[in-house]
């Protein structure tokens, strides 16, 4: 068959053979604030307790622990930020605010609610144990210990920790830059009237944004004619300066598909190329000099994406040494009957919803072909349904793959 790779290796080899090829990227400190959605390339430890002292976890009296109907004579106050120096001593109060340092001499605090005030003191109307509503220093951190492991993301609540255990910066993989390149003489940019035959270039911006959202630093996307000269110049240009080259179309062998050969005039190295996937089939991975990685993926948008969550996200991943993209859940039930594929595994865009008894099912989100972007919409994840014969039935338990979006 004329523009179809010759033979087909499973998914997995496939993405083993990708991560093989992954030479971690070096790092970098970053200030906090300019640190979202980067990996960790040391772990983050507490520089002290967090909170940094005994606090106090409501408005009302520092006092020292002890039973109902104590009248206490309040001697001062210590406020969020504000500590007192005075030290408290038995049948003595300070008022505290929530967060403030509790005093010396102080072993609880009393909410103001179970007390009276009255000229200068305070009845209190409960017992109050020993460290009742006392934050303790170190509760939430304790100095030293780790907070965040190597290979995180930082996500703002990841960020929120760093800063809580007083991190002045992270240390972070720098960022892959991605260079998107997309093939075809019929492609027009976004909003350009079409002439005949000619169809919008969606891929360049999905395949920026989806890269974009796997950690990346995209280059503004380069679009190549099917042209093979032009296709050399093109492709070598982006090497020079990227650490992923991402390539859609143009990589069958149809008298039209330069890419391949292009690569190969490159001196790119191919380690594979024909994935028994639908839809996916003709991915082509290989490496250029300097470890750059280059992913050949088929132009159908829907190929493009699902080859991308597959193959180049995981990539992005290692490539920070953080964690590959996972699924909302790892495995659901099929929600309907699917035909099978005799010879590839099928990456089924589906939607997960729990059913009544709480199990999760998953329904393709409508037809399924690669050409099909809208059915891409509602999908939640990718339902990874086995080659075989006949169909793999309703009720069905299938792995999910992440779809990056
Ligand atoms: P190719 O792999 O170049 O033969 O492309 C396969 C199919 O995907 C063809 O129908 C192309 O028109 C379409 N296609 C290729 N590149 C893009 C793109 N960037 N955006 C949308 N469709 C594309
Ligand atoms: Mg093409």
């Amino acid at each position: 068959m004329l523009g179809n790779p010759v033979s087909l290796i499973p998914i997995a080899e496939a993405r083993q053979l990708v991560l093989d090829s992954v030479r971690p990227l070096s790092a970098e400190t970053v200030p906090l604030t300019q640190a979202i959605d980067r990996v960790l390339a040391e772990d983050v430890r507490a520089r002290s307790n967090v909170p940094p002292f005994a606090c106090s976890a409501m408005d009302g009296y520092a006092i020292q622990a002890g039973e109902s109907g104590r009248r206490l004579r309040v001697i001062g106050e210590s406020r969020a930020g504000m500590p007192t120096e005075t030290r408290l001593t038995e049948g003595e109060a300070i008022r505290v605010s929530t967060g403030a340092a509790i005093p010396a001499g102080a072993s609880a605090v009393i909410p103001q609610e179970q007390t009276e005030v009255d000229d200068g003191t305070v009845l209190t109307l409960a017992h109050t144990p020993e460290a009742e509503h006392v934050r303790g220093a170190g509760e939430d951190m304790v100095e030293g210990s780790v907070v965040l492991d190597a290979g995180t993301t930082l996500g703002p609540i990841e960020l929120g920790a760093a800063i809580a255990a007083g991190a002045p910066d992270v240390t972070v993989a720098r960022r892959p830059l991605v260079a998107v390149l997309s093939t075809g003489d019929e492609l027009r940019e976004p909003g350009e009237p079409l002439g005949p035959g000619e169809i919008h270039n969606s891929n360049a911006t999905m395949l920026s944004g989806v890269a974009t959202r796997s950690g990346a630093r995209a280059l503004e996307p380069d679009h190549i004619p099917d042209d093979r000269e032009q296709t050399v110049a093109h492709i070598g240009e982006a090497l020079r300066v990227a650490d992923v080259v991402v390539l859609s179309g143009g990589v069958s062998v149809g008298p039209h598909d330069h890419v391949k050969p292009a690569l190969a005039a490159l001196g790119v190295h191919e380690r594979f190329w024909g994935v028994a996937l639908q839809p996916g089939k003709p991915t082509w991975f290989g490496v250029a000099a300097g470890d750059t990685l280059v992913f050949g993926l088929p132009g159908n948008p829907v190929s493009a994406v699902v080859t991308f969550s597959l193959f180049v996200a995981p990539a992005l991943a290692a490539l920070q040494c953080g964690h590959a993209p996972r699924p909302p859940h790892r495995h659901a039930r099929l929600g309907i009957d699917i035909r099978r594929n005799p010879i590839r595994e099928q990456a089924v865009r589906v939607s997960l919803r729990a059913a009544p008894d709480g199990t999760l099912v998953a329904r393709p989100t409508g037809a399924q072909g690669s050409h099909i972007l809208s059915s891409l919409l509602a999908a939640d994840a990718l339902a990874m349904v086995p080659a075989g014969e006949g169909s793999l039935e309703a009720g069905a338990v299938v792995a999910l793959e992440a779809l990056v979006r």
